[in-house]
């Protein structure tokens, strides 16, 4: 059968954070003829298998009350999506896209019918997936991040591969809420791009809590025991040995999900990692392709910066705002871990080499929180604010604070620090007392 012929102003590729926002502003607010196609549930990876329901469950190993409040959180998001398409009049359907050429795509649908087509505009916005197990005997009886909210009965014992984001969350979740927690990590400390003070304090507080660390370790073999029990095989600081567990979960970054694309016909350039890349304003190397979020090449994988570049490239594209785009500096983000982490602006090692030491000036406080004054020593958890400047005027180019809500303190500076906020102005601002986040305008 021939396939179905449409056309269109701007078609989106990914039905995720970026390519929703970037499609319903297009569409709702500059009337363009935008069709959007998603091949699995409409949201992406931050609804379906990441931000949301991590930080739910994030919250439930938290606070053991926030379980029973988890529906209300409410997981069929996939049809406020898809109603929020309709409202801002986005065309969408459910298949695969794959490019024919740079301006036109094929579309299989779920009852493979096939739909070619033409778009003035192409926007890539397909995300990512987990990147593959390596390459040893048994690697693939782990599981990855998204197999972890298929995990249906908490596992007794787990072993977690990896230094990032997930491997962290993942394990101080498990953590607290009673597994036995194995966490593999290829150096010293983990969190190793975050600025020191947070790689040192949340790897040395994780150790205390009980996390079973597995330093300078690598994997050699998994068994499958039966049973769903599985032995792994390592090698780490103390020498070789091996674990069972029931669940073994690989957390070592992740890969654009570029497979069923097709983009090699487009000639679209990619980095060396297979990331598209683009420039400070979404262009790729083609003229009317575009490409955001966790499958571009800028370097931030998360969920506001995908939602904030996808709706400011639709503001230039549609909206006549010639020079809008996102600024890619001074981005904050957290790491949902046990206590949180929050960061913004340049570590410590990287604002010295590029400001050189003598122009740097260094805040650093350390503190037990209020919450933790009725605690036992070793239950307290640390807190932690290093604040950055630069300069005579002490501007502040970086932020970095571990310790209770500091998920929810971060926001506030991040406000002031884009702004341009210097040590002063921080200081200007009256304390709120008794809080944690008061050290912070009041550090000496
Ligand atoms: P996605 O949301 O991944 O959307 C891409 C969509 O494209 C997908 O739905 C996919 O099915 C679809 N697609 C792919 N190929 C095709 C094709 N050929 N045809 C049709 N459709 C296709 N970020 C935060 O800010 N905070 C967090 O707390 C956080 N936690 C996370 C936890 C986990 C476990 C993970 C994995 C990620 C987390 N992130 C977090 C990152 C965040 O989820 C991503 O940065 C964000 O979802 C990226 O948005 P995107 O639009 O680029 O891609
Ligand atoms: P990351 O890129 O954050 O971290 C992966 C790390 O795993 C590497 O940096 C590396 O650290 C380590 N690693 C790599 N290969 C191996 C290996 N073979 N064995 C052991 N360790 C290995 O990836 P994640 O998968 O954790 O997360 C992907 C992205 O998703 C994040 O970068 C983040 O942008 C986003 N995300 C955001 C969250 C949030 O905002 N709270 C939460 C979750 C994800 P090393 O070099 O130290 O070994």
């Amino acid at each position: 059968m021939a396939p179905i012929q449409k056309e269109c102003d701007y078609l989106v590729i990914g039905g995720g954070s970026g390519g929703l926002a970037s499609a319903r502003r297009a569409s709702g607010m500059y009337g363009a003829k935008a069709i959007a196609i998603e091949n699995k549930r409409l949201g992406g990876t931050c609804v379906n298998v990441g931000c949301v329901p991590k930080k739910i469950t994030w919250s439930a190993a938290s606070i053991a009350e926030t379980i029973k409040e988890a529906k209300a959180y409410g997981f069929s998001v996939e049809w406020n999506y898809e109603k929020n398409l309709k409202n801002d009049k986005v065309e969408y359907l459910h298949g695969t896209a794959s490019f024919v050429d740079t301006h036109t795509v094929k579309v299989l649908l779920d009852d493979n019918t096939e739909v070619s087509i033409k778009a003035k505009k192409i926007l890539v916005a397909v995300g990512g997936h987990p990147a593959p197990a390596p390459n040893i005997p048994g690697g693939k009886l782990g599981i990855n991040s998204d197999g972890f909210f298929d995990i249906e009965t908490q596992p007794k014992k787990v072993a977690i591969v990896g230094a990032g984001y997930i491997a962290v969350e993942f394990a101080g979740m498990f953590h607290a809420l009673g597994t036995e927690t194995h966490l593999f990590i290829r150096h010293d400390t983990f969190l190793r791009t975050f600025d020191p003070m947070v790689s040192e304090k949340v790897t040395a507080k994780y150790e205390r809590q009980g996390v079973h660390l597995h330093k300078s370790s690598s994997q050699s073999k998994v068994e499958d025991l039966g049973d769903g029990r599985l032995r792994v095989h390592y090698k780490d600081s103390n020498g070789e040995g091996s674990v069972e567990v029931d669940t073994l979960l690989w957390a070592i970054g992740r890969s654009p999900e570029l497979e069923k694309l097709n983009l090699g016909v487009t000639n679209v350039a990619q980095n060396a990692q297979g990331h598209i890349k683009t420039d400070d304003y979404q262009n790729t190397n083609v003229e009317n392709i575009f490409a955001l979020g966790d499958v571009c090449d800028r370097g931030y994988e998360l969920t506001p910066v995908a939602i904030a570049a996808g709706r400011r490239l639709a503001d230039r594209l549609f909206g006549g705002q010639a020079d809008a785009h996102l600024d890619y500096n001074l981005i904050p983000s957290v790491v949902f871990s046990h206590p949180t982490v929050g960061s913004i602006g340049l570590t410590e090692p990287q604002a010295r080499k590029q400001y050189g030491d003598e122009n740097i000036k260094v805040y650093n406080s350390s503190f037990t929180a209020m919450y933790y004054s009725m605690m036992e020593a070793e239950e307290k958890g640390p807190t932690s604010y290093k604040v950055i400047c630069a300069g005579k005027e002490e501007k502040v180019v970086g932020m970095h604070i571990l310790g209770i809500a500091s998920d929810e303190i971060l926001q506030g500076f991040g406000v002031a620090i884009k702004m341009g906020a210097t040590k002063a102005d921080f200081d200007r601002c009256v304390a709120i007392h008794p809080t944690s986040a008061e050290e912070i305008v009041t550090m000496k």
